[in-house]
């Protein structure tokens, strides 16, 4: 036990830039001035960054390192690297190990080939990255290779934000701002800053990686875009927590071993409700660096995968039927002194600072659900959110009785009897003791209290934490401005924040909902709350661009109008291609694998049905299978027409919002009736001809 425990110990960390490593390896000063950069959440000096520069070169190179990369995140959702040897040629055709300050703080990648939504031509290919040192450095093994690996900001020459890192990072900053102030004005003169932070929580599917070889699907689209249902599911309720399988458990320690060296704090494993299906959460974190973590989780799970002859599926819905994956994000808020302001109190000052928080939240996503929903966005969610295991796509906050009867109470203004009987004070001059962990768990919700968080449930698996966290940040800062403003202004800080929730709580009860989110009954009552239902990526995606979006970006100088724009356009136009791979991929299965399949089967049963009539026999079961066969073999095929020919129509379309609306209109379910022909197809050819790997051999089989 101990054993064990002093090896994990002793590998947390190992490959980690991190503080211990800089306390020892730079000089004094330049420590004191490196740790004040970071704690303010600004770029590192040019004055600094040689020495900087210098120790990491040293420890990277004693660690067995040879190369150096800006690691940084492209509008692709994934990261992305160029590696430089630390190599420097001298004059007698030796060489030396360099590397600068210069060559630390900032890179020039060239970035035409990057997603940009048109806010870089591609004559003006050079991008720009930027160490963002709030973030580590650390050592990537990949294979033989040994690369220092620095955490980047990528912009544009006009510092135009070209990834996902550089609004998340704006976004701290707005908060932060924000947040201060309305801690200042409720008394907090200690604190020195706020920070967000987040704990995702990873689902992912498991797959032997002989079968995901044969299924060109999963190869190109991430997805299976046939498979007919598997005779048993998850209905037993027999994979969620069940005990890990072997060759499973072998695969999580492998993972937590490589997390560990990275100082990913891997903390919980389990079997997830869908056989097949697991998932993985660190502890919670600063919120950009759980973001550059989470990407490290998802890198890692599909690396150490393959190495264990599995393949890991991160995509929201790989399989129909059975549940999809989701990224749940914990996210809360905590002062650099470290109180979690999302935390109850038995204290009544506490506790107010608790209340505005809290109410701010509620605020926000009410306000802002839309922009919220957008967050979210992406082709793969679209098969999750709303399909009886997910969220649905009605934003909604859950609170909990007791939390619910409280807010409702900050409406009335004043001190009411609380369901558990006791008497609750609410005016702020004394403010109820709330109960710690009082809230119950409630599965369904899309947005809920968890006790000392919210936990953001409807981002989808294979999605960056970066876009709904800087959403959140954002609409959470502007919310908070408005009480601060609100505050600064009053001369009665208690009565101002008395009537701050009074007003938040009657304006935004219709946000709060306890019950069943999966119901249909919630759906018809979210309408009559007037809540939006916004179910499909295109719809969502055209209402980032709505003026109080545009307004709140720009006020909280998280993105400009041209920014937005581009990401809008970069997101709309990822939702047309990835339909259009899918389309072709299901075109290119159809036709070059079940296709054949099938007509050889129908030959087989005509053959039959010749020789045992030949036999003098009638062979009416033969001859009702071969017309069955037959029948679907022309559904499929005119399936396929019609799928081309939407395609064709689709592709052509130059507007970025009426290609993708296209796509989803006649391309989805085009591909969905080639699916349907296929799925039945499946249950009728003969096994031994089936040329894809089934359902079942890819749950089931270990
Ligand atoms: P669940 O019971 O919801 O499945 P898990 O233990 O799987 O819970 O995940 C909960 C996540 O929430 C963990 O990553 C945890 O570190 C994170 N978390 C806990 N407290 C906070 C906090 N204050 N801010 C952000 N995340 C938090
Ligand atoms: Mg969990």
């Amino acid at each position: 036990m101990s054993e064990n425990f002093e090896s994990v110990a002793a590998i947390f960390g190992k490959n980690v830039f991190n503080d211990v490593v800089m306390r020892e390896r730079l000089p004094k000063n330049v420590y004191k001035e490196f740790k004040k950069t970071i704690s303010e959440s600004r770029f590192l000096d040019v004055s600094l960054a040689d020495t900087v520069a210098n120790a990491m070169k040293d420890w990277a190179i004693e660690n067995g390192a040879t190369h150096f990369c800006h690691w940084f995140q492209p509008m692709t959702g994934l990261t992305a690297e160029k590696h430089d040897s630390f190599i420097s040629p001298t004059a007698e055709g030796s060489t030396i190990m360099e590397f600068s300050g210069k060559e630390l703080i900032q890179g020039e990648p060239d970035a035409s080939s990057f997603p940009s939504g048109g806010l870089r031509a591609t004559f003006e290919a050079r991008g720009y990255t930027a160490w963002d040192c709030t973030s580590p450095a650390f050592i990537k093994e990949t294979g033989k290779n040994i690369t220092l690996y620095i955490p980047c900001a990528f912009c544009s020459y006009n510092a135009e934000a070209l990834d996902k890192k550089t609004p998340l990072l704006r976004s701290m900053d707005a908060l932060n701002k924000q947040a201060m102030r309305v801690l200042r004005n409720l008394g907090n003169n200690t604190s020195k800053s706020v920070g967000a932070t987040l704990g995702p929580e990873q689902e992912y599917f498991l797959i032997d990686k002989r079968f995901f070889e044969k299924r060109l699907d999963l190869m190109l689209t991430g997805r299976t875009l046939f498979g007919a249902a598997t005779p048993r599911g998850q209905e037993m309720s027999d994979h969620y927590f069940g005990a890990l399988h072997e060759r499973v458990a072998s695969f999580m320690h492998d993972v937590n071993v490589e997390l560990w060296k990275l100082g990913v704090s891997a903390k919980t494993q389990h079997n997830e409700v869908a056989p097949a299906q697991y998932e993985l959460a660190p502890v919670f974190s600063t919120v950009n660096v759980a973001t550059d973590h989470n990407q490290l989780v998802m890198e890692t799970l599909q690396k150490v995968a393959l190495r264990n002859n599995l393949v890991c599926l991160l995509y929201e819905k790989p399989f129909s039927g059975v549940n999809g994956s989701g990224k749940h994000n914990n996210w809360s808020m905590v002062t650099d002194d470290g109180v979690n302001l999302l935390e109850p109190s038995s204290t009544p000052h506490d506790n107010m600072v608790f209340l505005v928080m809290l109410s701010a939240v509620i605020r926000a996503v009410d306000k802002y659900a839309k922009l919220l929903r957008a967050s979210v966005a992406t082709a793969g969610n679209d098969h999750r959110l709303g399909v009886h295991e997910a969220p649905p796509a009605i934003v909604s906050v859950f609170l909990g009785d007791q939390l619910t009867e409280i807010f409702e109470q900050l409406g009335q203004g004043g001190a009411k009897e609380s369901k558990a009987g006791g008497h609750l004070k609410l005016g702020v001059s004394v403010l109820p003791p709330l109960p710690k962990d009082c809230t119950d768990r409630n599965r369904t919700s899309p947005f809920a209290f968890t006790g000392n968080k919210f936990e953001f449930r409807m981002v989808g698996s294979a999605q960056s934490t970066a876009g709904p966290m800087f959403v959140l940040n954002t609409i959470v800062a502007d919310v908070l401005k408005e009480i601060a403003d609100e505050l600064e202004k009053s001369t009665n800080v208690k009565t101002a924040v008395q009537k701050i929730l009074e007003k938040i709580s009657k304006e935004h009860r219709r946000i709060i909902f306890n019950g069943d989110n999966y119901t249909e009954e919630w759906t018809k009552e979210a309408v009559k709350r007037g809540l939006p239902n916004i179910k499909s990526t295109v719809e969502s995606l055209k209402t980032i661009m709505d003026d109080e979006n545009v307004q709140l970006f720009v006020n909280h100088k998280v993105l400009s109008k041209a920014e937005l724009k581009a990401r809008t356009e970069i997101l709309l136009d990822a939702y047309s291609m990835t339909i259009n791979i899918e389309a072709k991929t299901t075109l290119n299965i159809a036709q070059r694998q079940i296709l054949p399949a099938a007509i050889e089967y129908s030959g087989k049963l005509g053959k039959a049905v010749e020789s045992i009539n030949n036999a003098g026999v009638c062979p009416s079961v033969q001859k009702r299978a071969l017309s069955k066969t037959c029948e679907l073999i022309s559904e499929l095929n005119s399936s396929i027409d019609e799928l081309k020919k939407a395609v064709v129509v689709a592709i052509d379309i130059d507007n970025t919002a009426k290609k993708a609306e296209n796509f989803r209109d006649y391309v989805v379910p085009a591909m969905n009736n080639v699916r349907k022909a296929v799925d039945s197809l499946e249950m009728v050819v003969d096994a031994k001809m089936w040329p894809l790997p089934t359902y079942v051999e890819m749950l089931f089989i270990k």
